[in-house]
C-alpha cells in the first residue's frame, strides 16, 4: 500500500466559513494548551472544562495532539534540527486535519463532504484513486485582500495499491550536493537553477520596509502582512514548481538515482552560508525523487554519509586526504593521473557506490 496527497481549491459558505474558524480556534487552543500543561492530559480531559470545544470535528483536536507529541518527539531526537514546539498564532497558516471513519468523508458531484462541515464546493482537477485517509484543511494567510476566492484549499491524503513492479535498473545516476547549484551529476550536469529568494528579494525588503513603519493591528498593517506573505508565498511556488519539473526528468531519464544521505551537522555549517542555504530546497527535491522513484518503479539509494565520496579518485581508488578542504575544487590523481572535478568526482563516487549497493541486495 502506499500514500499519495491530493490539492485541491474548496470555496466554503459563509457558514462553513465560521465553522472552519472555530475549528482553527479550537485546535489551536488545544495544541497551546497542551503545550502550557506538558501534554499532561487529553482532549477528552479539556472537553469537560471547556465546553464549546464539543462543537467542532473531534479528530481535528486528537490530530492536534498527536503533532505536539510528534513535535515534542522530534525535538527530542535531534534538538539541533527541530526547534522545541511553540505557542501557535492566529496570524500564521491556519489548519486542521481530519480522518476518514466509515466513509464519511466522500467527494460527490464536485462537492467534499467533511465531518460538521457538510458539503462544500471543491474543485477536484484529478481524479483521485484509492482511499481517501485523512483531510486537511488550509487557509492561506495571504489572500484577504488580494484574491478571496483562493482563501482555501483541502490536503487529501489517499492509499492505494502499487501496482507498479520495480524496473530492472540499467543506467544509475550519482548527485552531489551543491550549496550553489543544487546538484552536480555524475554525468557531469548541473541544473540551471534560479536564485528564486535572491531574484525577489529587492521586492521583499521594499515590501518590509513598508509594512514595518505601518502601525502594528492597523488596516494598512494588515494590508501589507498579506502582501508580503503573498511575495513569499510566490517565491515558494516558483521554486516548488521547479524542483517538481527537474525531478520529474531525472526520474524519467534514469532507472536509479543515487544520493548522499546529508549528516545534519553538515547542513548546520551550511546554515552560516546564509541566503545560498535559504534559497537551496535540496530536503524538498530529495523527497521529490524519492515517491516519485517509488510511483515509477525506479530505484532511489541513500548512500552514507561516511563514504569518503569526495576524497576518492573514482578510477583507481586512492585517497587524497587533501581534498577534504571544500576549497579545492580541481585536482589531479598521484596515483594515475586522472584530472579530476571536485564536485564531478563525488557524484561519480555516490553513483559507484549506489551500484555496488543495489548489487548486494
Ligand atoms: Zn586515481
Amino acid at each position: 500500500m502506499m500514500n499519495k496527497a491530493y490539492k485541491f481549491r474548496i470555496y466554503p459558505t459563509a457558514e462553513q466559513e465560521i465553522m472552519f474558524t472555530k475549528t482553527f480556534g479550537c485546535v489551536r487552543f488545544i495544541y497551546n494548551k497542551m503545550l502550557e500543561d506538558r501534554l499532561t492530559k487529553t482532549p477528552a480531559a479539556y472537553k469537560k472544562v471547556f465546553e464549546w470545544l464539543k462543537e467542532v470535528d473531534c479528530f481535528a483536536l486528537c490530530n492536534a495532539q498527536m503533532n505536539l507529541m510528534q513535535a515534542f518527539r522530534n525535538h527530542k531526537r535531534n534538538p539541533k534540527h527541530f526547534r522545541a514546539p511553540h505557542f501557535k498564532s492566529r496570524r500564521n497558516r491556519q489548519s486542521y486535519s481530519t480522518n476518514n471513519q466509515r466513509n464519511k468523508i466522500r467527494i460527490e458531484n464536485g462537492k467534499l463532504r467533511l465531518p460538521k462541515v457538510g458539503w462544500i464546493k471543491i474543485v477536484a482537477h484529478r481524479k483521485i484513486e484509492g482511499i481517501i485517509k485523512s483531510v486537511t484543511v488550509v487557509k492561506n494567510p495571504s489572500n484577504k485582500y488580494y484574491n478571496p476566492s483562493n482563501k482555501y484549499y483541502v490536503s487529501i491524503l489517499v492509499e492505494y495499491e502499487n501496482q507498479v513492479l520495480k524496473v530492472v535498473p540499467k543506467n544509475f545516476v550519482g548527485l552531489d550536493y551543491s550549496m550553489h547549484e543544487l546538484y552536480v551529476s555524475s554525468d557531469g550536469q548541473v541544473p540551471n537553477y534560479p536564485r528564486f529568494y535572491r531574484k525577489s528579494e529587492k521586492k521583499l525588503i521594499g515590501i518590509h520596509r513598508k509594512f514595518s513603519r505601518k502601525v502594528r493591528g492597523s488596516h494598512n498593517w494588515e494590508k501589507f502582512r498579506c502582501r508580503l506573505s503573498k511575495a513569499h508565498e510566490r517565491v515558494a511556488n516558483q521554486r516548488r514548481d521547479f524542483l517538481h519539473k527537474l525531478s520529474a526528468q531525472l526520474v524519467e531519464r534514469y532507472d536509479a538515482i543515487c544520493i548522499e544521505d546529508l549528516n545534519m551537522s553538515a547542513m548546520s555549517r551550511a546554515l552560516s552560508f546564509g541566503k545560498s542555504v535559504h534559497d537551496n530546497g535540496w530536503g524538498t527535491f530529495t523527497r521529490m525523487l524519492e515517491y516519485k522513484c517509488k510511483w515509477h518503479g525506479k530505484h532511489f539509494i541513500k548512500i552514507g554519509k561516511f563514504e569518503p565520496t569526495s576524497q576518492t579518485c573514482h578510477v583507481c581508488g586512492y585517497k587524497n586526504l587533501a581534498t577534504r578542504d571544500l576549497k579545492v575544487r580541481k585536482w589531479c590523481c598521484p596515483q594515475c593521473g586522472t584530472y579530476h572535478d571536485r564536485d564531478i568526482n563525488a557524484a561519480i563516487n555516490i553513483r559507484n557506490v549506489g551500484y555496488r549497493r543495489w548489487c548486494g541486495n
